[in-house]
């Protein structure tokens, strides 16, 4: 009966990388999920979603069929699988690399090198069209795990492989050369929800959760206390998007400044509010944010 609740469905990694980041997701979109461990579809508490635990291999299959209406899935996978599907949002977390490895003991100048080796990997497609793209003629070798191996076995020269520390391939006698495709959890869905009034505006409802979410994380709300005679230098050190908001203070010679900041910038400008007077900074998260 839970799949006939008309509710959206949502297609999750049940344990694996993306699995926590994705809750977390939710949660900044206020949508409570139950404890899930044992059961493939959990209901949110309060809000029409429901959720399907799976492998992450099955997620854009099932949204391509429409057993999800929704999911969230690596773009690597998601190209692998080539499920035809929208790619609604860049989740901007899961960020990855595929790339190439070669032994140690060897060298790679040109990409034209790779033409007659065999190349071992677990995403046979994604590596495929990169060669074509290149005009590259190489072996590839599929592999379902452990693709590391494979050159000390003898079964490939080089790898193509996810590589996060490069620990695994020193263990292996091996060293990253380039990257091949670079990747991050995206959020799909089924082709049909265009042409489906109801669940198209669930899922524009859920968009603005998301994406409120999703700018609220790279934003901070900026505070300080300046002297009135710094203010129009202190204005000019703000990267922010509108002017910032100026609050009277008891000391009539000082202002309170607020304003909402790139998080990335706070760390490039601290120093300079400083130096133009600034004083009690305080940088505090934003949980949401419409823009
Ligand atoms: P499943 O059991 O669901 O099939 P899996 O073992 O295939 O899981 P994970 O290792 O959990 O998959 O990786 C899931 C996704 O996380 C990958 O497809 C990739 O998009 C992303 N990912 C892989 N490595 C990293 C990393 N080092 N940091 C962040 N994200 C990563
Ligand atoms: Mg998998």
């Amino acid at each position: 009966d839970n799949m006939l609740n008309g509710n959206l469905k949502l297609a999750l990694q049940k344990n694996g990388r993306l699995t926590e980041k994705s809750l977390n997701l939710l949660k900044s979109c206020d949508i409570d999920i139950e404890e899930y461990s044992a059961r493939l579809i959990v209901t949110a508490r309060n809000y029409n979603l429901d959720i399907l635990l799976l492998r992450d291999d099955d997620i854009p299959e099932y949204v391509m069929d429409g057993v999800a209406d929704i999911g969230i899935v690596g773009e690597d996978v998601l190209y692998e699988k080539k499920a035809n599907v929208d790619v609604v949002r860049k989740l901007g977390y899961g960020k990855c690399k595929l790339s190439l490895a070669i032994p140690e003991s060897q060298t790679l100048e040109d990409l034209s090198e790779l033409n007659g080796k065999r190349i071992a990997t677990s995403f046979p497609n994604i590596l495929k069209s990169y060669l074509t793209q290149n005009n590259i003629n190489a072996t590839v070798v599929e592999i379902s795990g452990s693709v590391e191996i494979a050159p000390s076995l003898g079964v490939a020269d080089y790898i193509c492989d996810l590589v996060s520390t490069g620990n695994t391939l020193k263990f292996n006698k091996l060293k990253k050369s380039f990257d091949i495709f670079s990747s991050q959890a995206v959020l799909i869905a089924n082709k049909n929800i265009e042409n489906d009034p109801d669940k198209k505006s669930q899922l524009d409802n859920l968009l603005v959760r998301i994406d409120s979410a999703l700018t609220a994380r790279k934003s901070k709300y900026l505070m300080m206390n300046a002297p009135k005679n710094s203010l129009e230098k202190i204005e000019s050190i703000i990267p922010s998007l509108k002017s910032p908001t100026i609050l009277p203070l008891a000391d009539p010679e000082m202002v309170a400044v607020h304003a909402v900041i790139p998080t990335s910038k706070f760390w490039e400008i601290y120093k300079d509010l400083k130096e133009a007077g600034a004083s009690g900074i305080l940088l505090l998260p934003i949980e949401n944010m419409i823009v």
